[in-house]
């Protein structure tokens, strides 16, 4: 597989500065070989110089013979620097084949008396040579382009400070006297004519001009120079392109020439080089700079500015709900980092789109059950459609006792029932089309019906619903026997609001279960009255025990043998300062319902103790006093402790206390209630239980409980007066059977006095013998009943 380029921008960025520095000393390269090249010339120029002088020095001689020998001689000096340079030939050539570039070069004619005589175009005088040139000489004419001029003058001038002398300048081309100064005015700043007061210009000849035009000229020049030689201060030299007419002028005269000197441009000054380089450096530095700033730019906008945006303009998108933002997320972006930043945005677009299905799931879901909720009916009846439908129903499920399951079997068990009953009730809707389950938390939930057509149905479909509950559930080893209540609400689809219906089956639902747990009802208006009396007297009941409203009165259990009465039971009494005395047949189940029985029971067990102690101080007589238990005490987990410490905290006997049980809901819960029932037993205390043979009995549970006492409903007591065969007789058969001793209670008349002492039952309760009693009533009770 091909290794993929890696391309950050780091990367890039070193990639183009390493491109930009390498163009940088690639230029500087070129520039420092220009420049020394220049350089190595002047170098050998300077060296040329040297030969010059020699040179010069040579070329002083007086025939025209030793003056040409000697030319020869230079002719062959010369030849070191050029190996076409040919003996014969004229200064032009001579010094063509010197240089390679006429401005590089001049050439001099000189004569006997070392003037000089001609010479070629003159760019750069050499300041040395000048210096020894006009040292030497009385005269030179200088000669060439403007440019050649410029320098050609300045070079003069430079000699000019030190030997006062007059340049006479002839231009060579194109320009006109007056523009010459004016550029050299313009070039130096100052004029030229007043600086360089001395400076004369002679005459202007044109470029490419035939001999005839020189010879002409020349002998102007010649003239010239002859007719003003008398004005000439100190030495002039003749420089530039009249040494053919000098040449041939003075070369056929007597003057003849006596010396050709080639003369270089001087650029000995290591400052010169070093300009050169710095300039060479800077302005390739500059064009470098612009270049690469310019594609830089472009370069930058292209991968790296314009994700940016992108990537932005994708965020508002994406922030303003857009679905189809992947193409601002292109991964055709240059660069890695881009290509990850993009990447990594769509995946935390991804996870905000499953958080969002989280959120959403955990927001119209239970948890636990994974059916809708609440919120989701809400929005569901929200986004409806809007078409003519019947009547919707709203059908609102408890459990009854959930929290008891909790409490006794634990919270796990409690979630496995409460996801078991959503699934059970999710199997039986399954197959109606217009039903839909939801699950509106703990044990409840709700089953709506959006267009049903009539109550009926609903009622059967309710009642099946909770017949389908008679079924116990199986769980791990537990056998869960459940019951549900249910309320029904319905509206008129037009004028239906949601939250409304909800409240009111709900309020259907509370209501049938204080009346009637495990049944329905459909909302009526008054139930609204009737749950807020309820919930008066739940806040009553509340306050009740905080504000000292309850007593708790004793009644007598006599033994029918020896009539004699070592066993009163505790009944409690709310005297509500609204409400008068109120009977516990009506605020008992309250209590439970709302979960003060604890308090209460605890309250009464603690009376129940003082009433022992106090007996025994003023009776002297040790009693026990019979507490009515609730299962729901039964089932608290320090139920034991609590009792046992109770009967401490009096200083009592277990035997003191007998707890009466009713035996419905221990049943469900046999093991554990078996288990407490049965650590308090084996410390003495006494348990009876309560209402025998009302509602559903087993003996064989019976069998299990560490029960001492049976207490024979007062139903079955009732019917002793119209019946004659009595189930009573059976009953105590059975429980002395069991080797139980038995109790009858609510015994009223002699009749049912007489059926039960020949029946052997062994004790008796009931008005006939006497009405619960208040405390000091039941202590008078006794003592008068030893008196007698
Ligand atoms: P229970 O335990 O079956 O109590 C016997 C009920 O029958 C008492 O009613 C008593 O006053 C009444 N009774 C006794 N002899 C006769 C009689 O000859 N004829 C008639 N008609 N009734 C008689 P009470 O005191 O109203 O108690 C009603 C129920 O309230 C009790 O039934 C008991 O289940 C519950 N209860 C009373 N006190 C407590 C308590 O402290 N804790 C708990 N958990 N329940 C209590
Ligand atoms: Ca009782
Ligand atoms: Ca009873």
């Amino acid at each position: 597989m091909q290794k993929r380029k890696i391309k950050t921008i780091r990367t890039q960025v070193l990639r183009l500065l390493m491109t930009t520095i390498s163009f940088l000393i690639f230029f500087s390269c070129l520039a420092f070989i220009y420049s020394s090249s220049v350089f190595v010339k002047s170098m050998n120029l300077e060296q040329l110089d040297r030969i010059l002088n020699q040179l010069y020095h040579v070329a002083i001689t007086d025939t025209k013979a030793q003056a040409i020998s000697e030319a020869n001689e230079i002719r062959d000096i010369l030849k070191l620097y050029s190996d076409d340079m040919r003996s014969d030939s004229t200064p032009q050539k001579v010094y063509n084949s010197i240089v390679s570039t006429q401005s590089d070069r001049v050439v001099w004619l000189l004569d006997k008396d070392k003037n000089v005589l001609a010479g070629s175009d003159a760019p750069l005088l050499s300041p040395l040579l000048i210096e020894n040139i006009l040292s030497h000489t009385s005269e030179a004419w200088i000669d060439g382009t403007l440019e050649l001029g410029i320098y050609a003058f300045h070079g003069l001038a430079i000699t000019h400070s030190s030997h006062r002398n007059i340049a006479y300048i002839i231009t060579a081309e194109r320009i006109t006297n007056k523009n010459f100064v004016q550029r050299i005015n313009d070039s130096f700043g100052i004029d030229a004519s007043i600086f360089y007061k001395d400076l004369r210009i002679v005459t202007t000849v044109k470029d490419g001009q035939n001999d005839a035009v020189y010879t002409q000229l020349d002998e102007k020049i010649y003239k010239k120079l002859k007719s003003t030689k008398e004005d000439v201060i100190g030495q002039s030299i003749v420089v530039g392109t009249p040494y053919l007419a000098a040449y041939r002028y003075f070369g056929n005269s007597d003057d003849a020439i006596v010396g050709i000197v080639a003369v270089g441009k001087s650029m000995s000054s290591y400052l010169q080089f070093i300009i050169n380089l710095c300039i060479g450096v800077i302005v390739s530095g500059i064009i470098l700079l612009i270049v690469t700033s310019r594609l830089s730019y472009t370069w930058m906008n292209k991968n790296i500015v314009i994700p940016i945006k992108n990537t932005r303009l994708g965020l508002v998108y994406i922030a303003k709900g857009g679905k189809d933002y992947h193409k601002y997320f292109s991964t055709a972006v240059k660069f890695d980092e881009f290509k990850q930043l993009n990447t990594a945005i769509e995946e935390l677009i991804g996870d905000v789109e499953l958080s969002k299905a989280k959120i959403e799931k955990i927001a119209y879901y239970d948890e636990l059950s994974r059916l809708p909720n609440r919120f989701y009916l809400y929005n569901r009846w929200s986004h409806r459609e809007k078409h003519d439908l019947n009547a919707s129903y709203l059908i609102y499920i408890d459990i009854d006792n959930l929290r008891m399951v909790n409490d006794l079997l634990g919270h796990k068990i409690g979630d496995k029932l409460i996801i078991g009953i959503g699934s059970a009730l999710q199997n039986i809707i399954k197959k109606l089309k217009s039903m839909e389950l939801y699950h509106f938390g703990g044990g409840q939930y709700v089953i709506f019906c959006d267009s049903c057509e009539d109550e009926n149905k609903i009622e059967e479909f309710v009642r099946n619903l909770i017949a389908s509950f008679d079924e116990p559930f199986y769980f791990d080893s537990n056998t869960v026997n459940i019951t549900i209540t249910v309320g029904i609400a319905s509206c008129n689809y037009a004028e239906c609001i949601i939250e409304n219906l909800v409240q009111q089956a709900e309020i259907a639902m509370h209501q049938t279960k204080k009346e009637h747990k495990g049944n329905y009802s459909f909302y009526t208006s008054q139930m609204v009255e009737r749950l807020k009396a309820q919930s008066d007297f739940e806040d009553d009941l509340k306050k009740a025990l905080d504000n000292d409203e309850f007593f708790v009165v004793y009644q007598p259990k006599l033994n029918l043998i020896t009539k004699e009465c070592t066993n009163f039971e505790a009944l409690i009494r709310w005297n509500s300062p609204t409400r008068g005395i109120v009977s516990p047949l009506e605020f008992i189940q309250v209590a439970e319902d709302i979960g003060l029985i604890i308090p209460i029971g605890q309250w009464v067990l603690e009376q129940a103790c003082e009433f022992v102690k106090k007996v025994q101080q003023n009776v002297q007589q040790s009693i026990t006093v019979s507490v009515n238990v609730s299962s729901l005490q039964i089932l608290k987990e320090d139920f034991v402790k609590t009792v046992l410490s109770t009967l401490i905290s009096f200083g009592l006997r277990p035997h003191s206390i007998e707890l009466e049980i009713t035996e419905s809901v221990l049943i469900e819960y046999l093991s554990t209630s078996v288990e407490r029932l049965r650590q308090l037993s084996a410390l003495g205390v006494d348990i009876a239980i309560d209402d025998f043979g009302k509602g559903y009995s087993s003996l064989a549970y019976l069998k299990r409980l560490p029960i001492t006492m049976l207490k024979i409903d007062k139903l079955f007591i009732d019917d002793i007066s119209e019946k004659k065969n009595s189930l009573v007789d059976h009953i105590i058969d059975i429980g002395h059977h069991m080797g139980l001793k038995v109790i009858a209670e609510g015994v009223e008349t002699q009749q049912q006095v007489d059926f039960l002492v020949a029946a052997k039952c062994d004790y008796i309760q009931g008005y006939y013998y006497s009405h619960p009693l208040k405390e000091e009533d039941a202590i008078n009770f006794l003592t008068s009943r030893r008196i007698n």
